[in-house]
């Protein structure tokens, strides 16, 4: 594998970063995780806008334009001869002291990872996930935004942990108000009476790409979609619900704190989106190769 750091590739033995990173010293950093299909790098400039948002949010300057960045990762997934992959784009405030304040850091390091993608389990996409919700609550925007994809995931990795102590595999996070933010690695939606509904993104969501991918094509097939905020009970009533992701794609759920959604097998909206997104990621995307 070869790894792109500020410009240069490096073997995977050699792709090696300061321990005085502030990315590594205090998640200071910012990241994207993209997905290459049949040749193609799916969303391109959505994942880059966002990367250059999350930038502006934190007051880190990319030392690359955008074009150079979307550039550097078709010129990654070509030195690895990717055609379907997982492309992890990371940009670190750079090396610094140790102490906290960013000024000490003099360049931010931009770090592109081409490889495999590690999906759920195939029996979870036929069966539906069981969630959970957990106690460990979503930052709160007016602390650390949701929005920011910040390389600071504690927030995340405190509800997983919660979630797989208590047998499963995603958990539901809430906001300090008690309404759904979304999972720790995902957005979610329900289906009620064939229409669609997901959090706001003021409830602690982050702008997932495949989030406003589904919403387009909820909107193409006529369904209806809004974002009211969601309460627990909102999700126990659902008829389906469904988890959304670069990662996941689209993910059925089926049990929600012990309480199966609609009739407890993934429903027939969920897998019509899911073949939407599928006929999408196919069609689609910014060539790798010319
Ligand atoms: N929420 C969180 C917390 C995430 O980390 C992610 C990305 N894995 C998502 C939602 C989904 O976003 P996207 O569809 O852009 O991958």
């Amino acid at each position: 594998m070869k790894i792109f750091i500020d410009g240069k590739y490096y073997s995977e033995r050699d792709a090696k970063v300061s321990v005085f990173d502030h990315g590594l010293l205090y998640g200071d950093g910012i990241f994207e995780g993209i997905r290459a299909y049949h040749g193609r790098v799916f969303k391109l400039k959505e994942h880059i806008d966002r990367l250059f948002y999350s930038a502006k949010a934190i007051l880190l300057d990319i030392p690359m334009s955008h074009a150079q960045v979307c550039n550097a990762i078709l010129e990654t997934c070509r030195k690895n001869k990717i055609r379907d992959g997982y492309i992890r784009l990371l940009v670190t405030r750079g090396v610094g002291t140790l102490g906290l304040n960013p000024k000490s850091c003099r360049r931010p390091s931009v770090i592109i990872i081409a490889g495999k993608i590690q999906l759920y389990p195939p029996e979870y996409y036929q069966r539906g996930l069981d969630i959970i919700t957990v106690p460990t609550i979503r930052n709160l925007h007016s602390a650390l935004n949701p929005a920011i994809k910040s390389l600071n995931y504690l927030n995340n990795i405190l509800a997983k942990i919660e979630a797989n102590n208590g047998g499963c595999e995603e958990a539901v996070m809430l906001n300090s108000e008690g309404f759904v933010a979304e999972c720790t690695g995902d957005n979610l939606f329900i289906v009620k009476n064939g229409a669609l509904f997901t959090p706001p993104l003021s409830a602690g969501a982050l702008y997932g790409i495949t989030r406003h991918t589904v919403m387009e094509l909820a909107g193409a097939a006529g369904l209806e979609v809004s974002e009211p905020n969601l309460t627990r009970y909102d999700l126990f009533c659902a008829d389906e619900c469904f988890l959304t992701g670069t990662g996941a794609e689209l993910i059925p759920v089926v049990k929600i704190d012990g309480r199966f959604i609609g009739n407890g097998k993934p429903g027939k909206i969920t897998r019509q989106l899911e073949d939407d997104y599928h006929a999408l990621t196919k069609a689609s995307g910014e060539p790798i190769y010319q």
